[in-house]
């Protein structure tokens, strides 16, 4: 059954969880013979941030990073799934934190550059040497992208971009990595040039250098404690006049020449924009699946002690029934279980239109990864928790 419900690299899989579970950093706690492997949610979230970037060290330092991001093959794409969705079974921040890593900043450079760009940034971003985020949302705007105000304008003189928050409500928001461990991101900002607006750009931005001190010109602040996620360090970022190179435009859409003349193969602003959100599509798909694999595990918790916990006899010399034979308890998890199980094929379905994508595929990816995320993830979010809450309180 497994086979079928990962769908592709279960013995992968097996040896990642192996792998995490045979170093220290991973265990939550050993009770006699018995080793527990989890994060700890009780720590500080300074620690829990700090023990995420550990884990990921290690990880990386056991080669399992190789190719995320220089090889394009369709079996390292099916392997970065595989492993991402081993990351989300362990701890969520795990995933996310090196999904913001390898799929926004690093997808935002395979996608948005060009060789320059890929040149400079995709090995150094797959060994880690540098560490990036993704700025896109503001505390202003979120879902709409096309509204931020972040304004980048160009000195052909010395033939640099600047960056700036002109107002509060254009502070960067909820980025993630940025708090703490970011050295780089992607920052996503309107292009005004010649006093014309061009629309929405990325840039990269250096924000910390090699000894972890922020660069000037950029102002950064932790989003503090959250009610879950906390090994993510998300934080704020403000761009005082930020200086950077030209060649920091990520150019495959449009570009800028020495000289401040804007050029573009996309004549039209609505495609170009549309083009500047592809690095989104792939943290669209991990994150629909991986929502799958959290209502696996709280329906595991609760099946299994549904199947080992008995309560009430209905006459005095029999013995007492288990929680999973009355029909409240069926009704209430069994259910939840036949979905995840048709979430999960579904899922399989998408992350092969996905792999195996041509640029045909485009639109019916985004439709389907845009769907299934708000599924998928409501699902799990509202209807398993829910209903587990609810078993809970009814028994109390
Ligand atoms: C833990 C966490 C990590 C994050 N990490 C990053 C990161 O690394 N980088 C980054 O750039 N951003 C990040 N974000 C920000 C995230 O992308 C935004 O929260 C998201 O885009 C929504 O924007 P918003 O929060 O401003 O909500 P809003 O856009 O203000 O939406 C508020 C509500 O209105 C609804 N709504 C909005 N527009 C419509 C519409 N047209 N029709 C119907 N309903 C609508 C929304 O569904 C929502 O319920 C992160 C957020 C969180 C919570």
């Amino acid at each position: 059954m497994r086979w079928l419900m990962d769908g592709h690299d279960v013995v992968l899989r097996d040896a990642v969880f192996d792998l995490m579970a045979s170093s220290e950093l991973f265990h939550l706690k050993k009770v006699g013979e018995q080793l527990y492997v989890g994060p700890d949610y009780n720590e500080p979230f300074h620690v829990q941030r700090e023990m995420t970037m550990k884990r990921i060290f290690f990880l990386r330092d056991k080669g399992l990073f190789k190719g995320w991001l220089t090889d394009n093959g369709q079996e390292v794409a099916y392997k970065k799934l595989a492993i991402q969705e081993t990351f989300g079974i362990f701890d969520h921040s795990l995933a996310i934190k090196n999904g913001v890593h390898f799929q926004l900043w690093g997808g935002a450079i395979q996608f948005l550059g060009t060789k320059r760009h890929h040149d400079k940034w995709l090995q150094a971003t797959e060994d880690y040497v540098v560490k990036g985020c993704f700025a896109m949302t503001e505390l202003g705007h979120g879902s709409n992208v096309r509204g931020i105000e972040t304004v980048t304008t160009y000195d052909s003189s010395t033939q640099e971009f600047i960056i700036n928050t002109p107002c509060e409500s254009a502070q960067k928001y909820w980025i993630g990595g940025a708090a703490e461990h970011a050295t780089h991101t992607v920052v996503f900002s309107q292009l005004h040039i010649n006093g014309r607006s061009e629309g929405v750009h990325a840039f990269i931005a250096q924000v910390r250098d090699d000894q972890g001190r922020i660069c000037s010109g950029v102002r950064i602040a932790d989003c503090g404690h959250k009610i879950g996620l906390n090994g993510v360090d998300n934080g704020r970022l403000w761009f005082d006049n930020l200086r950077i190179p030209r060649e920091n435009l990520l150019n495959s859409v449009a570009d800028v020449t020495e000289e401040g003349l804007y050029v573009s193969s996309i004549k039209e602003p609505e495609q170009r924009f549309g083009a500047f959100m592809a690095p989104l599509t792939g943290g669209r798909v991990t994150i629909a699946v991986g929502a799958i694999f959290q209502a696996k595990l709280g329906l595991q918790t609760a099946i299994r002690y549904a199947l080992t916990r008995r309560a009430f006899s209905l006459s005095p010399n029999e013995p007492e029934v288990l929680l999973l034979d009355y029909p409240s308890h069926q009704r209430r998890l069994l259910p939840l279980l036949a979905k995840t199980y048709a979430m999960s094929f579904a899922a399989n379905d998408l992350k092969d239109v996905y792999v195996k994508r041509t640029p045909s595929d485009a639109k019916i990816i985004h439709v389907l990864s845009s769907g299934y995320k708000a599924m998928f993830f409501m699902a799990q979010i509202f209807e398993h928790s829910r209903s587990v809450v609810k078993l809970v309180v009814d028994r109390v």
